[in-house]
C-alpha cells in the first residue's frame, strides 16, 4: 500500500476537522491519500475508544482515503520519543508519500504540537538507511502543516474547499460521540450546532483570505516558488 499524500493527527477527528476539506479535493483530483492517527483518543471524556474506532473508520469513508491507521501511542501523552519517532517512521516508509500533512508545530494541545514536531523528524528519519527500519529508505519530499487550531498564525497558504465543504462537515459529524453529548453534558462540550457554526465561521475566514468562501490554512517552513508572476493566483486590490 502506497500513498501520495500522507496526513499525520494526534487524534481521530483532527484531520478532518484541520484538513478535511483538502482531503476530500485530493482525492477528487485522483491522489491516494492517508491518514495516520497517532492516538486513539481515549481519554476524552466523550465516546469510548472502541467506539470513535468506528467513527474514524466511517469518517475515512466519507473522505474517501484508501489507508487510514492508529498507531495506538497513549492519548494526552504523545511525547517526543525515539521510539514514537521510528513507529511513524516506519509508517512514512511503508506508505511512501510525495506529500505529509502535520499539525503546526505550537499550540495549546501538547499532542498537537508534540505530533507536528516528531512528525517532521519522523520524515527525516525515515530517509536513513542505517536505522532499524523494515524496507528501503524513504522522505517525503513535501511537509506542510495545518494551521486551524492556531487561527492567530498567518498562513503560507490557503486551500480553497468551497466545493468540499459539506463533505467535511459530514465527515466531522461522523464523530457523533464527541458532538452529541448526552443532554447533561450540553453546557460543558460544544453541541453540533456550535460545531457546524464554528467551522463555517473559521472556513469563511480563512476563504476570504484569498478571495472564496470557505478555506482550509496551511504552514509550510520553506518559501513558496513561482514560475510565472501573471498566472498567479488570489486579487491583491
Ligand atoms: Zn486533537
Amino acid at each position: 500500500m502506497e500513498v501520495d499524500i500522507l496526513a499525520i493527527a494526534a487524534h481521530p477527528d483532527d484531520v478532518e476537522i484541520t484538513c478535511g476539506g483538502t482531503v476530500i479535493k485530493m482525492v477528487e483530483a485522483g491522489y491516494r491519500v492517508g491518514i495516520l492517527d497517532l492516538t486513539a483518543g481515549e481519554t476524552g471524556t466523550r465516546g469510548s475508544a472502541a467506539l470513535r474506532k468506528k467513527e474514524a473508520r466511517r469518517a475515512a469513508q466519507t473522505l474517501g482515503v484508501v489507508y487510514r491507521e492508529n498507531l495506538h501511542i497513549p492519548d494526552a501523552g504523545v511525547e517526543n520519543t525515539r521510539a514514537n519517532k521510528l513507529k511513524i517512521a516506519q509508517k512514512i516508509r511503508n506508505l511512501r508519500p510525495r506529500t505529509v500533512i502535520l499539525p503546526y508545530w505550537q499550540g495549546r494541545h501538547p499532542d498537537h504540537y508534540t505530533t507536528g514536531r516528531i512528525g517532521y523528524e519522523a520524515c527525516f528519519l525515515a530517509g536513513l538507511a542505517k536505522l532499524p527500519l523494515k524496507g528501503k529508505p524513504h522522505r517525503p519530499f513535501k511537509i506542510i502543516y495545518a494551521s486551524q487550531y492556531v487561527p492567530t498564525v498567518r498562513p503560507t497558504f490557503v486551500v480553497d474547499i468551497t466545493e468540499q465543504f459539506d463533505r467535511k462537515l459530514k465527515a466531522i459529524f461522523c464523530f457523533a460521540s464527541q458532538f452529541s453529548p448526552p443532554k447533561e453534558m450540553q453546557n460543558l462540550f460544544p453541541s453540533r450546532a456550535d460545531i457546524h457554526a464554528r467551522m463555517g465561521s473559521e472556513a469563511r475566514h480563512f476563504g476570504h483570505m484569498i478571495g472564496v468562501r470557505y478555506g482550509e490554512p496551511f504552514v509550510t517552513r520553506e518559501t513558496a516558488a513561482v514560475d510565472d508572476i501573471v498566472k498567479m493566483p488570489v486579487k491583491s486590490v
